[in-house]
Formats: structure tokens, C-alpha cells, sequence
């Protein structure tokens, strides 16, 4: 059967279409289908992870006590021996998992392709959803481009895992991103992954030491964009994820703008490797890779039924319709390239919950958000974004949109309380 977007389409029926095969939209589908679900995931590029994998971004944080698919990962990954731990043994006396993994990302890519294989989930690579078909603000039909040609895909619910909100734009809904006062979102980064350190080399542990090799690095006369370099030992002997790059203002809703900081990221980590080898220590670097993905901290932040805010995460707020119990900080970086580091204006987050609401875009009533994309303002995602809760929310968002198929119903018909005890029955200590 074929349906008329202004492009023609072969039309393929699911129960739950996933935009987006980061962790969050990989969880989903894990989610969703283990609940009986009929299952496509829609990934543009070639590979399964997204930041974590395509970004070079190989260190899962806020893991601890988290159980689902975040202690799948890491059973699996530990038990292959693919893991480096960045502070200490894997586990502490409690038995309890650390934050600050280092992964092997080939593992994890492998990995998760096993898993949503062994689920039977269709996983559609190099496939771009483009367009929403909307009626009374539901999705009717996704129009996805693929390598075969546009296929349409009908689906009772759907889920945006896009990291920057990119189903959910589609549709509709309103977002927002960028710092309270300056609009600038975080900053970019473009990261590489390098040889030829001495083993013994000293990686940046904390702030300071990543202020002081970039000291190092001004003394020297190399001028880097990132206001701190990051250097660390990856999971594989002799391989070192560095990261120098800043790309600084980068609107997530401008595809020239992305591009080209995609492109001038790019030129300078080879910039600076090739200056970096003047200094001590430097002379055998080597370049093994560079990204192909600029890796974006803050994209779309989606409005939500629920929208979490600065007090809540400094005050602790708990909520019944629990998903995740959020242990990290908050984790601004440098916002222009004279910036001074706003460090959540000196304030810590205390443990808080993401409740099932934040989930829920306001403006499309059969949307899913997952992961990065959730409703929340600039400081509350600077903090919820890392792994350890964006794989939570996928889980949740799986769980809610395979009911809905089910039962016929709206992820907004869903109780937030029953999606709670899913994910306590899954170990999530909430
Ligand atoms: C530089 C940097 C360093 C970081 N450091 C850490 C860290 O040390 N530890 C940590 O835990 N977290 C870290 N984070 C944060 C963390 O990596 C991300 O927030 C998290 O991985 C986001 O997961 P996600 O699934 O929401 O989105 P993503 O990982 O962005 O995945 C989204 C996926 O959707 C796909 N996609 C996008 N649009 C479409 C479309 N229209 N159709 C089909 N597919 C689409 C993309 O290709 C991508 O694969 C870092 C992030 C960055 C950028």
C-alpha cells in the first residue's frame, strides 16, 4: 500500500515506532518489546548508542544502584572484561557499581545490536525520520528516508529518542534550550581518540588537573577552544579519548550551524594534535579517530506535562510517578569562549526523581520522550543527562508506549505509579 506524504511511501504498521538508537531509544525498544510489542527502532546512522558510542564519549556516569538495562550493560561489559574503571575497583564494599566506567564502545555497539536482535526488533540504520503526518495532535504516520526509499510508518505510539528532540519538533511541540539568561546552549564537542601516550602518562581526574594541562598547553602557545582538556586512558591498553574542543553557541534546531561546527571541530583536533607534539610527553601522539558526530550536550529540552527546574534538583523533590533517582550534579560547561564556568550558580543537586510526566510532551498526545530530549530547564538537564538516567527514561517511555498499544490507550492515560513499580521491578531503587 502506498500513502502520499508529498512523497510517495510504502506504508509498514508497528505498535511502537522509536526515532533515535542512542541508549535511550535502544532501552525503549528493550523495553517495549520485552512488554510484547511490535517494534521499529529508526536510527540515521550505521550504529547503536549514539554520544556514548558515535561521540567517543566512553564513560557511563550515575550508574550506581540503577538496575534495568543500565546493570545489563554493565553485567555484560564487566564480564567480558570490557570496562576500565576511572576512580578505583569496579565495585565498591557494598557491592555497589561505580560512576565513571570506561567502556569498550565496540562491545557496547555489539552489544545492544544482540539484544534488540534477539528481540526481534526492527532496526532501520541509515534512516532519517523526516516528517510527521499530524492529526488533532497525534502522529498519524512517520515519514522516514531510508537507503530503500521513503517508507511510512504507522504506529499506535511513538517514542523520541533523538537526543535533540527532533520527533517531537516534527510534531509540533514547543521546546527550548540554552542558558536562562544568554539562550547559548552547552557547548559541542568534538572528541578523538589518540595513541602514542607513555602508559604512565597522568590522565585529568578532576577540574584541576584539566585546568592545568590546558595552562600547559597556553604556556606552550597552543590555544585550544575548550576552556578545560579533557585526557583519559580509555578501556583499551594505549588508546586515550582527548578532548580539546568547544564548539560554542551551536543552536540544535540549525542544521548550517551544526555542520559547520561539525566541520571546524573537526580541523581542530588535528590542529592540536599536531602542535601537541612539541610538548613532553606528546612527541608519539597519533590521531586513531575522530568522531564523525559532533557530540551535542544540550539540544531541544521538550515542554513536558511535567517541566524539572532548578529547586527541584537542588531541594531534593521526590515524586510519585518516579522513573530515576538522579545522583549527579550539576554539570555546566563553558558557554562562550570567555566564559568563566558557571557551576549551577555554586549549587549541588541532591538526589531527586524524574517523574513519569517529564516524558510527556505537551501538543502531541501519542509521544514519548526518552533520554537527553526530556522536559527540564537549563540546570536540571545539565544534571539528568548523563547515562545513567537517560537509559531509565527509555525504559519508562518503552514500558508506557507498549502499554498504550495494548491497551489502546494515551501515554497521558497512563498511571505514573504502575510505571514506577515497573521500574522498581526492574531494580531501579527509587
Ligand atoms: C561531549 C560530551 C561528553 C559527555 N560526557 C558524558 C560522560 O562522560 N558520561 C555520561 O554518562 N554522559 C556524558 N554525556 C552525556 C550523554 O552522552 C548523553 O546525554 C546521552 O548519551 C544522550 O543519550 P540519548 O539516547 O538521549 O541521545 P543520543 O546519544 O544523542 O542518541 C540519539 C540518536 O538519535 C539519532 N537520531 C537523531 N535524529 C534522528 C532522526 N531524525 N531520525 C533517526 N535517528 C535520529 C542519532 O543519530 C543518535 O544516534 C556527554 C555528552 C557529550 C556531548
Amino acid at each position: 500500500m502506498k500513502h502520499n506524504f508529498f512523497l510517495p511511501a510504502t506504508i509498514i504498521q508497528y505498535d511502537v515506532v522509536i526515532s533515535g538508537g542512542g541508549l535511550a531509544g535502544v532501552a525503549a525498544a528493550v523495553s517495549a518489546a520485552r512488554q510484547g510489542a511490535r517494534v521499529a527502532l529508526v536510527e540515521s546512522g550505521g550504529e547503536l548508542g549514539g554520544d556514548i558510542t558515535k561521540g567517543f564519549v566512553p564513560q557511563l556516569l550515575d550508574c550506581q544502584d540503577k538496575g534495568g538495562f543500565v546493570a545489563e550493560i554493565f553485567d555484560h561489559l564487566n564480564s567480558g572484561g570490557h570496562t576500565r574503571a576511572r576512580r578505583g575497583a569496579r565495585y565498591d564494599e557494598t557491592g555497589s557499581k561505580i560512576p565513571g566506567t570506561m567502556i569498550e564502545t565496540e562491545y557496547l555497539k555489539s552489544f545492544l545490536d544482540k539484544t534488540l536482535r534477539d528481540l526481534q526488533v526492527e532496526v532501520y540504520y541509515h534512516s532519517l525520520a523526516s516528517f510527521a503526518e499530524l492529526s488533532e495532535e497525534r502522529i498519524t504516520a512517520l515519514l522516514v528516508t531510508t537507503e530503500g526509499g521513503n517508507l511510512c510508518f504507522k504506529a499506535h505510539t511513538y517514542v523520541d529518542a533523538t537526543g535533540n528532540g527532533q520527533l517531537a519538533a516534527l510534531a509540533g511541540c514547543e521546546y527550548e534550550f540554552g542558558h536562562p539568561t544568554t539562550g547559548s546552549p552547552q557547548p559541542a564537542s568534538m572528541n578523538m581518540l589518540v595513541t602514542g601516550l607513555p602508559e604512565d602518562f597522568p590522565q585529568t581526574e578532576n577540574n584541576a588537573d584539566k585546568a592545568k594541562l590546558k595552562q600547559v598547553f597556553e604556556e606552550a602557545g597552543i590555544h585550544v577552544s575548550a576552556n578545560e582538556i579533557f585526557l583519559i586512558r580509555s578501556a583499551i591498553d594505549g588508546c586515550w579519548v582527548l578532548s580539546v574542543n568547544y564548539q560554542y553557541d551551536v543552536p540544535p534546531d540549525d542544521p548550517l550551524a551544526l555542520s559547520q561546527a561539525t566541520r571546524d571541530g573537526r580541523i581542530e583536533c588535528t590542529e592540536v594534535a599536531d602542535a601537541m607534539r612539541k610538548l613532553p610527553g606528546f612527541e608519539k601522539l597519533d590521531i586513531l579517530l575522530i568522531s564523525s558526530h559532533l557530540g551535542i550536550r544540550e539540544g531541544r529540552r521538550i515542554k513536558g506535562q511535567y517541566r524539572l527546574t532548578f529547586e527541584d534538583i537542588t531541594q531534593g523533590h521526590k515524586f510519585d510517578d518516579a522513573i530515576s533517582l538522579v545522583r549527579f550534579s550539576i554539570d555546566v560547561h563553558a558557554i562562550d569562549a570567555a566564559d568563566k564556568r558557571d557551576h549551577g550558580q555554586g549549587k549541588r543537586a541532591i538526589p531527586y526523581h524524574i517523574p513519569y510526566r517529564a516524558l510527556l510532551p505537551l501538543g502531541c498526545d501519542n509521544l514519548l520522550l526518552a533520554g537527553r530530549c526530556i522536559s527540564g530547564d537549563f540546570y536540571a538537564h545539565a544534571s539528568y543527562r548523563v547515562v545513567g538516567n537517560v537509559i531509565p527514561t527509555g525504559e519508562a517511555a518503552g514500558f508506557a508506549a507498549a502499554y498504550c498499544a495494548r491497551e489502546g490507550t494515551l501515554p497521558g492515560n497512563v498511571d505514573g505509579k504502575a510505571v514506577r513499580e515497573y521500574m522498581e521491578s526492574l531494580g531501579y531503587q527509587l
